[in-house]
C-alpha cells in the first residue's frame, strides 16, 4: 500500500528525471493519477446532476459512462502529451545536472572549486587541510605569458590529483592556489604525502613551447577535528602559509610548528 502511495506520488526532484526510463514512470503515472482524479470529479458532479436532472442516463449508466470517458480522453490526451512533457523534463533534468556539475568545478584546471571544496570541509570529521600557494607565480606569467601560466596550472592539478588519490579531495581554491583536504586521524602518513606533493611540484617540469617551466610551492596545513570550526582550520592553515612563505617558500608549515617558530623569532 505504502509502495503505491510512493509511486502515485508525483513529488519527486529534478535529478531523478534524468534517465529514460524514470522519465517514462513519471509520466505514466501522471497519467494515472488525471485519469483517477477526472472519475474522482465525476463521482463528485453525479448526485448533483442527479438532483437537477441533468442526466439522460441511468445512474449505473452514467457512472460506466464516466469510467470509460475517463480512460478514453484523459489516457488520449495524456498519450498525446505524454512523450513531449517527458522529453522537456527530461531535457530539463540534464540541463539542470549539468549546470549544478559545472558550479563545483573549475574550468581551467577540471579539478573542484573553493565552493564544492568548503561543502567537503563542512563535511569533514577528521584530517588535515593543506593550502597550497605556488611560488613566485607572477614571475612565470610575466616570463612566458599567462598562456604557459595556465598550461602549469593545469599540469600542477593533474598531477595533485594522481597523488592524492580518490580518498582526498583536491580543489583549486583560486588563482595558483589549491587545497586538500585528507581524511582520517593517520596525521604522520598525511604529512608525508603531504611533504611528496611539495616535493613532486618542485620537480615538475613542465614545457611549453620547448621552454622547461619549474615551480614550486609552500603549503600551509592545518588540523580538521570535529570540535574545530571550519573558518578556524582555514585560518589557521592559511598562516601556516604565510609563515611558509616567510620563511623562504618551497616548504611545509603545519600549525602547531607556527607557535615555536614565532616563539624562536620573539627569543632571537
Ligand atoms: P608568492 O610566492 O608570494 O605566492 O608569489 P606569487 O607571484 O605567486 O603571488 P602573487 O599573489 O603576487 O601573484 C599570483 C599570480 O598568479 C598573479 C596572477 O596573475 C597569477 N594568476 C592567478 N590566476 C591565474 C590564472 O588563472 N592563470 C595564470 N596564468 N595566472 C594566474
Ligand atoms: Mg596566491
Ligand atoms: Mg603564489
Amino acid at each position: 500500500m505504502i509502495r503505491l502511495v510512493e509511486w502515485l506520488s508525483l513529488r519527486r526532484g529534478i535529478d531523478d528525471l534524468c534517465r529514460r526510463g524514470q522519465v517514462f514512470s513519471f509520466v505514466m503515472r501522471l497519467m494515472f493519477t488525471a485519469i483517477c482524479l477526472s472519475l474522482f470529479l465525476q463521482m463528485l458532479a453525479l448526485p448533483i446532476c442527479r438532483e437537477l436532472g441533468l442526466l439522460p442516463f441511468s445512474a449505473g449508466q452514467t457512472i460506466q459512462l464516466g469510467v470509460a470517458m475517463s480512460w478514453l480522453l484523459v489516457g488520449s490526451v495524456a498519450a498525446v502529451i505524454g512523450p513531449v512533457l517527458g522529453r522537456e523534463i527530461r531535457s530539463l533534468a540534464i540541463a539542470k545536472a549539468k549546470y549544478e556539475h559545472l558550479s563545483r568545478v573549475d574550468a581551467l584546471s577540471g579539478l573542484l572549486n573553493r565552493r564544492a571544496f568548503t561543502e567537503a570541509l563542512d563535511e569533514t570529521e577528521e584530517g588535515l587541510l593543506a593550502i597550497l600557494d605556488l611560488d613566485r607565480f607572477k614571475l612565470i606569467n610575466d616570463s612566458h605569458g599567462h598562456g604557459a601560466g595556465d598550461v602549469v596550472i593545469r599540469a600542477i592539478a593533474d598531477m595533485l590529483l594522481e597523488t592524492a588519490g580518490s580518498q582526498h579531495v583536491v580543489a583549486r581554491l583560486g588563482g595558483e592556489e589549491f587545497g586538500i583536504i585528507l581524511h582520517g586521524k593517520d596525521h604522520a602518513r598525511q604529512m608525508e604525502l603531504i611533504e611528496t606533493i611539495r616535493r613532486q611540484v618542485a620537480a615538475l617540469p613542465v614545457y611549453v613551447e620547448g621552454k622547461r617551466i619549474v615551480t614550486t610551492t609552500s603549503v600551509g596545513v592545518a588540523r580538521i577535528a570535529p570540535d574545530r570550526r571550519r573558518e578556524a582550520v582555514y585560518a589557521a592553515a592559511d598562516r601556516a602559509l604565510y609563515q611558509a612563505k616567510s620563511m623562504g617558500r618551497n616548504c611545509l608549515m603545519r600549525e602547531e610548528a607556527l607557535s615555536e617558530v614565532v616563539r624562536a623569532q620573539v627569543a632571537s
